[in-house]
């Protein structure tokens, strides 16, 4: 059955879609088998996988509102390598049609049940808020992925984060666990983003991934011709790095023990510096 991941960070422009689809192009080239899932309205991963939002006949939107089913909705990207759930400014729809109907948050979970033994991978990328959307999507997933930059507002952000997925795994969802927190657009010269990533690693341990992503425009120039880094431009640092990102994370769930479906784990504890601990006084599940 597909592990199914949230690419999710409620602070805006951080990184989320990039990681999204550079992961699910370097996971396809390490030969795993990819259903992308785009969450967000904006349909930037939907577009940054080759997919042009406007021609989308079904989209995530359908399936979220049960017209339509994921097998029916998603599409191939001939140039990525992996499957796409896309999305367009229909989504920004779902979440007031969506109020007045049961099980709102579950939807996106009960659709992807029909196609979770077809995929090694389902990576879904979250808008940058904490709403309906981003609600079904951590109700669907087994884990998410936090991409952050190395900045202190970026660790600030985190708390709001983690409040709210210890509130899903409390409340909705039993197997959420966070995967671990992706240092991107990593910028080495500036002696503050080396110091947060330290702090990173010191507070975080082996919930911040050993792959950094650095700060290269080839990354950035990728979405203007359809295409994630990793197709677009193979050999830049950045492609490559989102390549050994896609490894670390297939080494990583290779244990029973990281992933356990049928034995449902409390998310492994994620202290946050005394400093940055919200109203709630503690981090801990
Ligand atoms: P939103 O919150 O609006 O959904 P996001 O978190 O999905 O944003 P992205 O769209 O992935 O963020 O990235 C924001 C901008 O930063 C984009 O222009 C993207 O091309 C650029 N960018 C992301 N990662 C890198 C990187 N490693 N190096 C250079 N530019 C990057
Ligand atoms: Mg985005």
């Amino acid at each position: 059955m597909a592990k199914i991941f949230c690419i999710a960070n409620q602070k805006g422009g951080v990184g989320k879609t990039t990681t999204t689809v550079n992961l699910a192009a370097g996971l396809a080239k390490v030969g795993q088998r990819v259903l992308m899932i785009d969450l967000d309205p904006q349909g930037n991963a939907t577009m940054g996988s080759g997919i042009d939002k406007r021609q989308l006949e079904t989209t995530v939107y359908d399936v979220l509102l049960e017209s339509s089913s994921v097998a029916e909705a998603r599409v191939k990207s001939e140039s990525c390598g992996y499957d796409v759930l896309g999305a367009n400014r229909e989504l920004a729809g779902a979440e007031v049609e969506m109020v007045a109907l049961d099980r709102r948050e579950k939807r996106l979970r009960t659709a992807l049940a029909a196609v979770g033994a077809e995929y090694d991978f389902i990576l879904i990328d979250c808008p940058p808020s904490l709403s309906l959307l981003t609600l079904n999507g951590l109700c669907a997933a087994h884990g998410v992925i936090v991409p952050m930059q190395c900045e202190y507002f970026a660790l600030e952000g985190l708390t709001d984060l983690v409040n709210t997925i210890k509130q899903v795994h409390a409340n909705l969802n039993k197997n959420l666990q966070i995967i671990g927190l992706l240092r991107v657009m990593f910028d080495p010269r500036i002696t503050l983003q080396q110091q947060v990533s330290e702090q990173l690693k010191a507070h975080f341990g082996d919930k911040v991934f050993d792959t950094v992503i650095p700060r290269n425009v080839r990354l950035a120039e990728a979405p203007s011709y359809g295409l994630p880094g990793v197709v677009f431009d193979p050999a830049a640092r950045g492609s490559q790095a989102f390549v050994a990102f896609a490894q670390e994370l297939v080494t990583k769930m290779l244990p029973a023990s990281a992933f356990a479906p049928s034995a449902p784990a409390a998310p492994a504890p994620i202290d946050l510096p005394a400093t940055l601990q919200g109203a709630d006084g503690g981090l801990q599940p």
